[in-house]
């Protein structure tokens, strides 16, 4: 019997990073205005997001209501790295990190949210990993 040798179906196989790989997409949370763009143009429907509304009554007369970002997820189980998402966001919070998806032993675990989704800009600044020279050409 053979095994993939993909780590999101096969955690135990040992995953070899192929040079055309592309890496993930990481989220910058804090420039993320939950606008809803990355959403829509998606053409696999794989990015969700929540968002909630807070009203800043100090902002003139009559207050302000602005949308903050509480939940962000991809499902790299859907995901096909098309870049849409990254080339549709009007305010850079998607890119293209140098990092190698995380295993993942059920279908859940290939969903990442906010947090892990920003941890994946931290694996992607190493420039002395495999997928690292991804960066000199972006
Ligand atoms: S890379 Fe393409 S498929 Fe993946 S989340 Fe972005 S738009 Fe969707
Ligand atoms: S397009 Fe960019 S700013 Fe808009 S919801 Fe997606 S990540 Fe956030």
């Amino acid at each position: 019997m053979t095994h993939s040798a993909d780590p999101l179906r096969n955690p135990d196989s040992t995953h070899v990073e192929q040079p055309r790989q592309r890496g993930a997409i990481a989220l910058i949370p804090n420039q993320c205005t939950s606008c809803m763009i990355c959403v829509r143009e998606c053409p696999v429907w794989c990015i969700s997001l929540t968002a909630e509304k807070r009203h800043d009554p100090d902002a003139g007369p009559r207050g302000r209501s602005t949308l903050v970002l509480t939940d962000f997820s991809i499902d790299y189980g859907l995901c096909m790295d098309c870049g849409i998402c990254i080339d549709a966001c009007p305010t850079d919070a998607l890119e293209w990190v140098a990092a190698p998806l995380p295993s993942a032993s059920t279908e859940a675990d290939l969903t990442l949210d906010t947090g892990r989704l920003a941890d994946l800009r931290l694996t992607g600044s190493d420039n002395s990993h495999p997928l690292g020279e991804l960066n000199q050409h972006r």
